[in-house]
């Protein structure tokens, strides 16, 4: 058990590196704060990087929150692309929704990123920052309360104290675990294959969005014009007959399953499977404690925002302990961690739900619903009021956005 009761080595302990946690700890970092920064993983050398399949669609307000975390402009040129247009349709019927950027006068919708490129640029920021220590291999073990301070010892016997502690170590998270923190998990049946392929057509800068029955199948475009990421959700059985299958069998079935919209497939990367849940933390606070992204909330990958919306909870705490602190409160008392919780969790949720209706609604197979959901998508598409108000919304142009987001694009 931990000893030195009473200890505080850091203002803020982040455990887990990932796009969350690291934002998280830039954050604070640029502001002053003295941060530690566990994770769990092995900090590998930058050529043996880039294995991680994930490519992520990032909205704008993602974008404004790196620029202030200070690692937009560190992510290597090549490893952005824009999307101008969305494509969404579905397997049975006509009904289509086509969404354009310029509808809006923005110059794109949002970006295409390899999750492990963002990743690489919050750590260049973090190495370079004095009052941010940054530590790899390393595992939470035991979480101690006192009455101004959180104490943490770690799987290989290194003790902290700090006035806060942040969860951001994911899905799975250990210290939502040791902190005692209910998740609740709705196992959806589904994996994710991911992985990226050369199409004999050019994607247009368009992310294209095919609702299969067994699951949507998405295209997301990439740098080079003729190479998509690839999400195709469906039962885990059939991802792993996918899997299992030779390249030239797994091209076929992959174009045939998206109606040659992009001809055939060329070439494709190894795929990488992901089992799919939604998952809510109970409580996203306790005192000195608060969760961030994956470790408060898992959401289905349809819509592209799981790290999205993570990111706008890293920038929401940001602002609520930056806050406290400048007003002489101590940032981890449980009021002030609830103006965060407050701030974010009911958004999550309602996202939370919104995505999940909307994975039930294409996969129902009844022929009302078919009918009901293709004249949807129809009249939606007619309706350039709505269909605007949809698209702002899921730039990240609209709703309930922490101040770090409002800035030029
Ligand atoms: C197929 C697929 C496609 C997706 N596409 C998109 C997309 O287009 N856009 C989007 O916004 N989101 C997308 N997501 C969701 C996105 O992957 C997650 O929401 C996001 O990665 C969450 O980030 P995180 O930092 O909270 O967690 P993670 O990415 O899981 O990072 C957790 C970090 O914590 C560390 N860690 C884990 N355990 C411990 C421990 N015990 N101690 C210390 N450290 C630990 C890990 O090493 C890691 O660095 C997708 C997800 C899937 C599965």
């Amino acid at each position: 058990m931990i000893a030195t009761a009473g200890k505080v080595d850091a203002d803020v302990i982040v455990v887990g590196g990932g796009i969350i946690g690291g934002t998280f700890a830039c954050l604070l970092g640029q502001a002053g704060f003295k941060v530690i920064l566990l994770d769990s993983g092995i900090r590998q050398v930058k050529s043996l990087k880039h294995v991680d399949a994930r490519i992520f669609a990032i909205t704008m307000a993602s974008k404004q929150i790196l620029k202030k975390a200070d690692a937009w402009h560190r992510l290597r040129e090549e490893a952005i692309a824009c999307f101008r247009k969305i494509h969404v349709w579905d397997e049975n019927g006509a009904g289509e929704i086509n969404f354009d950027s310029a509808a809006i006068c923005q110059p794109t919708m949002g970006y295409i990123i390899p999750h492990q490129f963002i990743v690489d640029a919050l750590e260049e920021k973090l190495l370079g920052l004095e009052n941010v220590r940054c530590l790899w291999s390393v595992s939470p073990a035991f979480l101690k309360e006192e009455a101004d301070a959180i104490l943490l010892s770690t799987e290989n016997g290194l003790q902290f104290g700090a006035r806060l502690i942040v969860a951001a170590d994911g899905h799975n998270s250990k210290l939502r675990a040791l902190a005692n923190i209910h998740y609740k998990k709705h196992d959806y049946k589904q994996s994710a294959l991911s992985c990226v392929v050369t199409t004999d057509l050019s994607h247009g800068e368009t992310a294209r969005q095919r609702f299969l029955q067994q699951g949507p199948l998405a295209f997301l475009p990439m740098r080079d014009p003729c190479q998509s990421a690839v999400v195709w959700s469906s039962s885990p059985e059939h991802i792993q007959r996918l899997c299992k299958l030779d390249k030239t069998a797994f091209h076929l079935e992959l174009a045939a399953a998206f109606a040659h919209e992009l001809g055939n497939i060329q070439k494709s990367s190894k795929p990488s499977v992901f089992p799919l849940s939604r998952a809510e933390a109970d409580s996203y606070t306790r005192p000195r404690l608060a969760l961030i992204g994956d470790s408060a909330h898992t959401v289905h990958p349809l819509a592209g925002l799981g790290a999205n919306l993570g990111l706008l909870d890293a920038a929401a705490l940001a602002e609520v302990v930056v806050d406290a602190a400048q007003r002489g409160r101590d940032p981890g008392r449980l009021q002030v961690l609830r103006r965060y919780e407050r701030r974010r969790k009911g958004a999550n949720k309602s996202m939370m739900y919104l995505l999940d209706g909307l994975k039930h609604l294409f996969e129902n197979q009844f022929q009302a619903v078919q009918w009901l959901r293709n004249s949807g998508l129809d009249v939606v598409d007619s309706l350039p009021f709505v269909k605007h108000a949809v698209l702002r919304r899921a730039m990240g142009l609209t709703g309930d956005l922490p101040d770090i987001t409002r800035g030029h694009h």
